[in-house]
């Protein structure tokens, strides 16, 4: 794995390392263990929230090993770095691969707390057997309402975040470690 560069730059920001590829990449291999000793040989369905969680989602399933299906799910309800606080469906879940099934929920970053606050009863009214909600990166102070997670890949500061998957404006998503907005600029 090759050394990350000192900061990058996405449009006018910058960003300086914040998650190496390797601790991603542990921290995963521990949740999909987790994950398969309480759900067992159960065919699951994952959900995925795109787009930031989708390369969450495929390692996570992969270090679970855990079978089932797939499906993706949509909200919009950010703009630049700043939530705007109104959460739209883009695409919805499709209703039977969520009925009497064990759900992993899967999301990128549970920040303000709203996305998961307006999906959750949205899922529960699909009438799944059980819900669990993983999250890769969870900003506690950043946190508005309660939000049910199971399990927590890291716990960060409230600061914006980029990589793995999450992107600043349609940049970053290919980035194999996670970056941290650096103010400093
Ligand atoms: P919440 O509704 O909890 O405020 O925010 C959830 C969604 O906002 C996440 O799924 C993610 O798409 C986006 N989000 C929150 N914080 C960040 C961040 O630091 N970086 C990026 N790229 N997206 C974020």
């Amino acid at each position: 794995m090759s050394t990350p560069p000192a900061t990058i730059r996405l449009h006018e920001l910058r960003f300086r390392p914040f998650l190496t590829e390797e601790r991603i990449k542990q921290r995963v291999e521990e949740l999909g263990k987790t994950l398969s000793e309480r759900l067992g040989n159960e065919e699951v369905t994952f959900v995925v929230m795109l787009k930031g969680a989708y390369i969450f989602a495929a390692d996570l399933m992969r270090a679970s090993g855990l079978g089932g299906e797939v499906c993706f799910v949509r909200t919009s309800s950010y703009s630049g770095t700043e939530s705007a606080g109104r959460v739209n469906l883009i695409l919805a879940p499709e209703p039977d691969l969520i009925r009497d099934r064990d759900i992993v929920l899967v999301e990128d970053i549970v920040d303000s707390g709203l996305t998961m606050q307006a999906f959750l009863p949205i899922l529960e009214d699909l009438g799944p057997r059980s819900i669990t909600l993983v999250t890769l990166l969870h900003k506690p102070e950043a946190q508005r309402v309660d939000v049910p997670i199971d399990l927590v890949g890291f716990t960060i500061p409230t600061k914006f975040v980029v990589g793995y998957g999450l992107d600043y404006d349609g940049l970053g998503r290919q980035l194999p470690a996670i970056y941290q907005l650096d103010e400093s600029y």
